[in-house]
């Protein structure tokens, strides 16, 4: 497939020549501008959308085609997809399309997304249920799809859109920032049973401003926060170049940062012994300490080093 071409600057150019790739969501919003710049690189794209209102309500073809419209204006190649990440039915036909237009399938995007914002309780089940089904259904239905297309040639790359939402929390935000966090223990079991056939996937955290994200940023950062800021990170994850697999970046205004789960040092009581409710609560303070913290990679390898420095293995 396409080498990097070097660029005047020296830098090598990422291209996706003979590369094809879905961007779910892409009729608007930061999804739309993923699909641009993909094919402004050499992908073949299928630009998929719904074509619904920021809360999932509705539905219009207009939205995807116009984004394949404007790929092929300016000499891309792309094709629409109408249907919804949200059913296993809808997300086979969406690599289906792929495959019968371009005979393969190399990138995933999944950043298809709703909000409907309320408090949990106040919440109608059906909304509950519609952001779940998109963010954390959909993006698992999708990959589902696409796995065994991109494990027939080897090769691929997953991108998928999670949110400071649920990972830090956002009132009005419970079943969206649970399916946003939700779709990372999708990416880490993912990772680990194809990684090896040549497919890595990773998870960004974006903030930009665009319809969903109207009235929840401070008004003087957005016009910082534009979503071509966020675009070159997920075409760096989308491509050859990224040999990361399972790694988790926030995303915003030109900023981009790896993102870690941390374990305190924490307490080892001897598990050889009785460990009693009072002797948890008499150290809670060293259990909550975050110095000497370091990346959780398992209890069992955290374990593993406590036990032996204990003596006890
Ligand atoms: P957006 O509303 O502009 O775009 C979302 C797109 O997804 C829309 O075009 C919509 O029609 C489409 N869509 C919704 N349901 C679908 C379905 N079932 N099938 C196919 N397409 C569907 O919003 P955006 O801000 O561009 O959001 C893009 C992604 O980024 C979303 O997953 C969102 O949750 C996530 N995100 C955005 C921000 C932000 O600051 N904008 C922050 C965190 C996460």
């Amino acid at each position: 497939m396409s080498d990097p071409a070097p660029s005047r600057d020296g830098a090598m150019t990422l291209r996706f020549d003979g590369r094809v790739a879905i961007v779910t969501g892409a009729g608007t919003g930061i999804g739309r501008i993923y699909a641009l710049q993909l094919a402004e690189r050499g992908a073949k794209v299928v630009v998929n959308d719904l074509g619904g209102s920021v809360a999932g309500q509705g539905r219009s073809r207009q939205a995807a085609d116009a984004v394949v419209d404007e790929i092929r204006a300016a000499g891309g190649e792309a094709v629409a997809s109408h249907d919804s990440v949200a059913t296993p039915e809808g997300a086979g036909r969406i690599v289906a399309t792929a495959v019968e237009h371009f005979g393969r399938l190399d990138v995933l995007v999944n950043n298809a997304g709703n909000l409907k914002m309320a408090k949990l309780g106040e919440a109608p089940v059906g909304d509950v249920d519609a952001q779940v089904g998109v963010h954390l259904m959909g993006t698992l239905y999708c990959c589902r799809a696409a796995l065994p297309e991109m494990q027939r040639h080897g090769y691929g790359r997953i991108v998928l859109t999670s949110s400071g939402s649920g990972l830090v929390g956002f009132a009005g935000q419970a079943a969206y920032g649970a399916a946003k966090t939700g779709m990372v223990g999708l990416m880490n079991c993912i990772s680990r049973e194809y990684g090896e056939q040549g497919i890595f996937i990773n998870t960004i955290v974006p903030t930009a401003t665009t319809r969903m994200s109207q009235g929840l940023l401070w008004p003087q950062m957005e016009k910082f926060l534009r979503p071509e800021l966020v675009a070159p990170a997920v075409l760096f994850l989308a491509s050859e170049r990224c040999t990361s697999n399972s790694g988790m970046f926030a995303v915003a205004g030109g900023h981009v940062a790896k993102l870690e789960v941390h374990k305190a040092p924490g307490v080892q009581f001897d598990p050889t012994k009785p460990v009693t409710p009072e002797m948890v609560a008499a150290r809670f303070d060293t259990v909550c300490d975050m110095a000497g913290a370091a990346e959780f990679r398992g209890t069992q390898a955290a374990m593993e080093k406590m036990l032996t420095q204990m003596g006890v293995m």
